[in-house]
């Protein structure tokens, strides 16, 4: 009998992400770079992201406290998104509109009995773990324990993601990555940005006091798709309702915005740190120590 993943290529990327554009902002170049590598890129979106601010004056009234329509018009920004980056298999966990956007901790959406916050932890897994049955990613992203800087759609993300993984035991990734920014590269920003009139760490004294960093130690990866920067650009030209047209993230010039923009950074949460190079010691392949096809352990 053929196998689930025979029509798929060898190397296999899920990406577990909380809200339409959260993809692109933080892992946006290295799925471009594995798209147009030829690996197979999942991108798993867990809610439609209808608490979002609206940055299009046109669509102010689709907001939660209005029409309430945003996340529907997110699904179409999401699919635009994809189709910059050249990602094709796009699911949302357990189906559009299963899980409502919980908004920022603390308010009272978190409280909404759809929200993602509120799930049931085995049964949001469980929607994944189907979805890793049928495309046996090798590597897996999603964020850390704090959900990369606390929203608790992102906190839940994470947690759905590590649950999921384990539940799907033998058929689960081989390697789990968390999205992470060098406490370095972060020190670095803030002294660029810091003429900019929409500084994004305007208010910031230290690196310290952001609420995500990493040291060098604890980064495994650093993926380089500067390549691939035009098409994260485009892509987040696609979620126009959430990037406004003069956010700094296309403002930032030189060669440091496309590193800044086109580099992005993992921690290795599960799995065997690959060969690597440079002074840190980085991987430069999240599929670094894996044999390239992975073999099926229940047979052909
Ligand atoms: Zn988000």
């Amino acid at each position: 009998m053929a196998r689930v993943t025979d029509a798929l290529p060898d190397r296999r990327l899920l990406l577990v992400h909380a809200h339409p554009d959260d993809e692109v902002t933080g892992t946006g170049a290295a799925m471009a770079h594995y798209a147009a590598a030829g690996a197979h890129v999942t991108l798993v979106t867990c809610t439609l992201g209808e608490e979002g601010e609206i940055h299009v004056p046109d669509l102010a009234q689709l907001e939660a406290a209005q029409a309430d329509q945003l996340g529907g018009y997110r699904v179409v920004e999401l699919e635009r998104a994809c189709a910059a980056l050249g990602v094709t298999d796009h699911r949302f966990l357990g189906g559009a509109g299963r899980y409502r956007d919980s908004g920022m901790m603390g308010l009272a959406t978190n409280n909404h009995p759809r929200c993602f916050w509120q799930a049931d932890l085995d049964e949001a897994a469980s929607h994944l773990v189907k979805i890793i049955s049928e495309v046996r990613p090798q590597v897996m992203i999603t964020y850390d324990p704090n959900g990369f800087y606390g929203h608790p759609d992102h906190i839940q993300a994470h947690r759905v993601a590590m649950r999921a993984a384990e539940l799907a035991g033998d058929q689960g990734p081989e390697k789990i990555y968390w999205t992470a920014m060098p406490r370095r590269v972060l020190a670095e920003g803030m002294a660029a940005f810091r003429e900019l009139d929409d500084n994004p760490f305007a208010g910031v004294e230290d690196v310290a006091d952001l609420p995500f960093g990493s040291t060098d130690e604890e980064i495994a990866a650093r993926i380089d798709g500067t390549d691939h920067y035009d098409k994260k650009t485009a892509a987040m030209r696609a979620h126009a309702t959430q990037i406004p047209d003069n956010s700094w993230l296309y403002g930032i010039a030189g060669g440091f915005g496309a590193e800044f923009m086109g580099v992005e950074y993992f921690r290795l949460a599960k799995g065997e740190r690959g060969p690597a190079s440079g002074p840190h010691g980085w991987e430069s392949d999240l599929f670094a120590g894996l044999s390239a096809a992975r073999t099926d352990p229940a047979g052909p």
